[in-house]
């Protein structure tokens, strides 16, 4: 199973979408009608921590969205570049403030979110000379289905599919697009291309039978390769992941056990460090157990890309924690 995907040294892995601080509340609750303890500005915006496990792990790495002249802007691009992620192509919004989210979870595990993302710097930036210049030298573009909301995004992503893979370079997506929503008639349209272009897909649960269109999971991933997709990557939370591909091969891997602190972005992380071992040319199964720690460590720690690894904490998480069976 040799790599699919662009190898590292064509150029970086760009990330195209929302980056926003994060700020949590400490206790578990309903939402914010209450004062209450809260812990951040943690960096964040599923794009950024995706992109943020991509350089952590080692890989060529860099990030197009915008931030406000402010410290939450100021958190995510140091953070960011103490990955070794280039932020040439995030513009600094000097009117608009640094997208954010408060989040706090309920009992059940669902989440309340007070949201500023798109009336914030967060969705708005462009197809500027510097994105222009990091995406003519740009090996793989990792596309977040739910950055399609957003119409500035959807004006880069289409540029730089058709930019990255005239010059021989890879796409994957994540769907991240929940099974009930139904998007308008023209994202719907562009979801289904990208889709479509994908060498890589990475959804998680039902996403799996939302991209595909059809019903069940046998038939989805059928439908889905027969479409062109080379490789699919199924995450299943705490359950583990699958992997399939083209040639009709499948990999199942559990889960490491360790104990949820913070479940957001767990999935990211897990993409971005698979993304990033199989452009560094490792084999799928190798691939695959460095993005399970990675997706398993990122849980352990409150924030959402606080737990991203490097390969050698991912080493060390690997040789001293069980798997789940
Ligand atoms: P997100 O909530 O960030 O959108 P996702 O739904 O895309 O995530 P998940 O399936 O939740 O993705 O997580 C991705 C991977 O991370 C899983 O396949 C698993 O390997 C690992 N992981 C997630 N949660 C846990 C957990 N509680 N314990 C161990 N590993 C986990
Ligand atoms: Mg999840």
């Amino acid at each position: 199973m040799a790599s699919i995907l662009a190898p590292d040294e064509l150029g970086p892995t760009v990330c195209v979408g929302e980056i926003l601080v994060e700020i949590v509340a400490t206790t578990v609750g309903d939402g914010f009608l209450d004062a209450q303890p809260l812990i951040g500005p943690f960096a964040s915006g599923a794009p950024a921590i995706f992109v943020s496990q991509c350089g952590r792990f080692g890989g060529r790495a860099a990030m197009v969205g915008a931030v406000g002249d402010d410290d939450f802007g100021r958190v995510n691009t140091d953070r960011l570049k103490r990955d070794g992620v280039d932020v040439s192509a995030i513009s600094i919004d000097p009117e608009y403030p640094t997208g954010s989210a408060f989040v706090r979870y309920r009992k059940d595990g669902s989440r309340d979110f007070v949201y500023n993302i798109a009336k914030s710097a967060a969705a708005r930036f462009g197809w500027t000379r510097h994105v222009s210049d990091l995406i003519n030298r740009s090996g793989h573009l990792h596309v977040m289905g739910s950055a399609l909301s957003m119409p500035c995004a959807r004006e880069v992503i289409d540029k730089a599919v058709d930019v990255i893979k005239s010059r021989g370079g890879t796409l994957s997506v994540d769907p991240n697009i929940r099974k009930e929503l139904r998007l308008d008639e023209d994202t719907e349209r562009r979801f289904a291309k990208l889709v479509a272009a994908a060498d890589l897909l990475l959804p998680s649960g039902e996403e799996l039978e939302r991209a595909a269109g059809v019903e069940g999971e046998d038939n989805a991933v059928r439908r889905l390769l027969e479409l062109g997709v080379k490789e699919i990557v199924l995450k299943r939370g705490a359950a583990g992941a699958t992997y399939f591909n083209g040639q009709g091969e499948r990999i199942d891997i559990p889960a490491f056990a360790v104990e949820e602190i913070d479940p957001t972005g767990a999935g990211d992380c897990f993409g971005g460090a698979y993304l990033t071992c199989r452009r560094l040319g490792m084999p799928a199964q190798d691939a695959l157990t460095y993005a399970a720690a990675a997706g398993a460590r990122n849980v352990t720690a409150r924030g959402p890309m606080e737990g991203a690894g490097t390969r050698e904490e991912l080493d060390a998480f690997i040789s001293v924690t069980e798997r789940r069976s």
